[in-house]
């Protein structure tokens, strides 16, 4: 059937709307980061963004040098939100201090100018203020109008009350910012040579209600295929959830988090702390779907972003 794998659970949260017409489809477009950009906040200290203008979902990698003075601490804002900086390790001795931080975008966040405000603290307890204005445009995504059986789209009241308390639980979990990083280098796929996945961002029209924007990337997978983890980080939720199906939520720390749902089985316990590449799970379709697949999302300071950029990013 066609809809296997397409009806995700992620993108099912109803909101109440009114019946609408099909409207034409984008293609989804993974949002590419523009020219970066680097400004010169004095001091010799200088900071770097990987894109001024990024798309709604986008991820972002922000850089502070620091050419002659040992900067000790970072205290950075956007949107309201803290953006956890980390200290890259020294080459040697010689080199610049280098610290960095991921932005997320979230896939809804209002498509206009937000300052990013940074103070950088020396050792030599000077406090240096640095800002950038980020342009945040709107992002390019697939809208679809599907029909499909009443009570897919309609939970009755304790299946709404259940998906509403998970929904509060992973807000909390996602508003946690670890102050320990624990990914080390660049993220993986979860999916041993399947790097062709979709949906971010959908919006999806079911039976003429508004469903929430597919919030992750789904991979279309045989069931019983393994999932891995993108990136070491610490087991936070291994359950099934109403929507996901059975998930697992990795805290990678500084307020990065990767989510994997639907899966068959899964292979962790909360607490565990696990390596890249460690089995999760296998490839299922539990929660609410039609068919086997992975949903896996990105979250970071709470924005919910397309994972495909956290591969590309030269973390
Ligand atoms: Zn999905």
């Amino acid at each position: 059937m066609r809809l296997t794998a397409s009806i995700c659970a992620l993108s099912l949260a109803i909101a109440p709307a009114l019946a609408q017409k099909s409207r034409p489809h984008h293609r989804t477009s993974t949002p590419i980061a523009a020219q970066p950009s680097t400004h010169d906040c004095g001091h010799n200290l200088s900071l770097h963004l990987s894109s001024p203008d990024p798309t709604q979902g986008s991820l972002l990698l922000l850089e502070l040098r620091s050419a002659t003075q040992p900067v000790a601490a970072i205290k950075a804002t956007w949107d309201s939100r803290e953006i956890p900086f980390w200290q890259e390790p020294k080459k040697d001795e010689k080199s610049p201090d280098v610290w960095r931080a991921l932005l997320g975008v979230d896939l809804e966040l209002k498509p206009e100018n937000y300052p990013l405000t940074l103070t950088a603290k020396t050792e030599s307890a000077d406090e240096i203020p640095c800002s950038a204005t980020i342009d945040v445009k709107e992002g390019k995504f697939a809208i679809e109008s599907l029909k499909v059986a009443p009570n897919f789209v309609e939970p009755n009241p304790e299946q709404l009350a259940r998906a509403e308390a998970e929904r509060q639980r992973l807000r909390a979990i996602f508003a946690t910012i670890t102050p320990e990083r624990f990914w080390d280098g660049s993220f993986h796929y979860p999916l041993a040579g399947v790097t062709t996945g979709g949906n971010f961002g959908k919006r999806r029209i079911l039976n003429g209600q508004a469903g929430s924007p597919h919030g992750g990337v789904d991979f279309p997978a045989p069931a019983g295929t393994p999932v891995y983890a993108a990136q070491r980080g610490r087991v936070v939720l291994a359950e099934p959830l109403y929507f996901s199906g059975n998930t697992v939520v990795l805290d990678h720390g500084l307020g990065l988090y990767t989510f994997y749902g639907h899966f068959e089985s899964i292979s962790v316990q909360p607490g565990d702390l696990v390596d890249t590449g460690a089995l999760l799970g296998k490839v299922g379709a539990t929660g609410r779907v039609t068919g086997p697949h992975l949903h896996w999302a990105a979250t970071a300071n709470r924005a919910r972003t397309n994972p495909l950029q956290l591969i590309s990013l030269p973390l």
